[in-house]
């Protein structure tokens, strides 16, 4: 058996840990393993490094220290603020998301419909891009909460976040920004977006999974919020539980590497993209990329090949890392509801796949997956209209 090289272009679902990260977090698995909450002097060197994380990740979104709450990932960042306002006693009851949030807004926007809140969803047009128009007529003076991400996972389509922050506070209401996928691929400045609260992953930005940050707004957004937990006193009593430590000095350091790197990884990861997607249309004349008409992430490319099930492509190409939508819906059996929001029909929708090139990728590599993919979906294809039964 020949062993070729993976070629691995999923990093919106994950990234690799950078080797800066992993050497920044070693110590603290077996030297300086105290507990940040402890008075000790092992504690205190826990604590003292866990504020310097807190202080480059604030940088990082142009934030405050005291703005930035460690978590264990985005999913938790966003839980926390969807219930923890709804846990609130609050007169307003309307929570507004545009409808291709990632189900960590989805599902707890949509368990709070089912105990009373009026959840609305605002539609997107044909490109992936929230409806304006739409927001403007259902964000209202009853309006809670706003939720627009910042980059959508599947296409990489921007949102209009600062936009939908001003129709939102003319209301009078909060507004949450999943930026998950936006940090390290496009600048992220917390002024700029003018948002009250934002969900951040460190896997998603070359460091360790199970960690995370959520950004709150010093001022009244703090006030609304009450945390869904309860146990303890840490992280200004949002997020309970022992710190972690190592994690969180990883995040850190691939929030430093974010602040040194950007720049450059915006060019190569635009640059990559571009070539594939010129080559995969030469090659491939009727497949389409969603969302290509907006800004959209540097690096993310979503393709619909019409007739070629994304499952039967990939396992065709067992050499190149890519999903099937989003990678969090992999192994549920439904087409992904973005790309069933944008319009596409179910086949359509089973027939794309996403491509988001990373750090690592080379220009050789983006070639060779084009070649890779497009001989796959052009033989599967043939095999199709051979074992098609004709129709009488
Ligand atoms: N939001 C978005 C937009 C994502 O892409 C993801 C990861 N797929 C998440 C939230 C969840 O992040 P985490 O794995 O850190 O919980």
């Amino acid at each position: 058996m020949t062993h070729r090289k993976i070629i691995y272009l999923d990093h919106n679902a994950t990234t690799p840990c950078a080797s800066e990260v992993v050497e920044a977090m070693l110590p603290y698995f077996h030297t300086h393993f105290g507990n940040a909450s402890s008075v000790h002097s092992m504690g205190r060197r826990a604590a003292n490094s866990v504020a310097e994380a807190r202080s480059l990740a604030a940088e990082t979104i142009g934030a405050a220290s005291d703005e930035i709450c460690f978590t264990s990932g985005a999913t938790e960042s966003n839980n926390i603020v969807v219930l923890g306002l709804a846990n609130h006693p609050r007169e307003r009851k309307r929570i507004v998301l545009t409808s291709i949030e990632h189900k960590s807004v989805l599902e707890p926007c949509r368990w709070l419909s089912a105990k009373g809140f009026d959840v609305v969803e605002i539609p997107v047009t044909r490109d992936g891009v929230a409806d304006m128009d739409a927001a403007r007529h259902l964000i209202d003076e009853n309006t809670l909460l706003v939720c627009v991400h910042g980059a959508n996972n599947e296409m990489g389509t921007l949102q209009p976040v600062a936009a939908m922050a001003a129709i939102a506070h003319a209301n009078g209401a909060l507004v949450h920004c999943d930026a998950s996928q936006m940090l390290g691929k496009v600048p992220v400045s917390m002024d700029d977006l003018g948002v009250d609260f934002a969900s951040f992953s460190g896997h998603k930005v070359y460091g360790p999974k199970g960690v995370g940050a959520l950004f709150v707004r010093q001022g009244s957004a703090r006030s609304l919020i009450a945390s869904p937990y309860r146990g303890g006193s840490h992280e200004g009593r949002l997020r309970p539980g022992t710190l972690n430590v190592p994690g969180i000095v990883g995040f850190g350091e691939a929030c430093r590497l974010v602040q040194e790197k950007i720049k450059h990884d915006v060019v190569i990861l635009k640059r990559l993209r571009c070539a594939f997607e010129h080559a995969i249309m030469q090659t491939l004349p009727n497949a389409r990329i969603n969302g290509c008409r907006f800004d959209r992430l540097p690096g993310t490319s979503s393709v619909t090949i019409s007739g070629v099930p994304a499952s039967m492509l990939m396992a065709n190409v067992p050499h190149i890392c890519i999903s099937d939508g989003s990678a969090c819906n992999s192994g549920a059996p439904e087409p992904s509801h973005v790309l069933l929001a944008l319009g596409l029909s179910r086949d359509d929708a089973d027939c794309t796949v996403r491509v988001s090139f990373g750090r690592g990728n080379s220009a050789a590599e983006a070639e060779e997956a084009v070649a890779l993919i497009a001989g796959a979906a052009t033989l599967l294809r043939s095999r199709m209209r051979e074992t098609a039964i004709p129709k009488t």
